[in-house]
């Protein structure tokens, strides 16, 4: 079992380190974008769904904040929330995995289920 730590932290520094250099891309775009044009973009994309356009619905998940669209249903999570949801939800997920591999050890056992 904890031989999956070390390969969640690898996972986690990579992902870390491609939004670092995708965020520094980015950064260098914002700072030749004139503020008007900042506002125009807030203006016309805030709470809207980043994938269908459609209006965003806060709903409130055990105090966190979570944005869900209406078109879609994806979630929007604002900085810091993944890491609130993850954390609240880690023994609840840990147990709806085990769930789900067992379930699916009882399949294969019995393949014809
Ligand atoms: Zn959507």
């Amino acid at each position: 079992m904890s031989a999956h730590k070390p390969a969640d932290h690898e996972a986690e520094y990579f992902a870390r380190e491609e939004y670092e250099r995708k965020k520094a891309i980015e950064e260098e775009k914002h700072e030749k974008m004139a503020e008007g044009e900042k506002a125009k973009l807030k203006e016309i994309h805030y709470m809207k769904c980043p994938k269908c356009g459609m209006d965003l619905v806060t709903i409130d998940y055990k105090g966190i904040q979570i944005d869900r669209c209406s078109g879609c249903e994806g979630v929007w999570l604002d900085c810091g929330e993944l890491e609130a949801v993850a954390e609240f939800e880690h023994g609840t997920m840990s147990k709806l995995f085990t769930k789900v591999f067992k379930v699916k050890d009882e399949y294969s056992e019995h393949p014809g289920l």
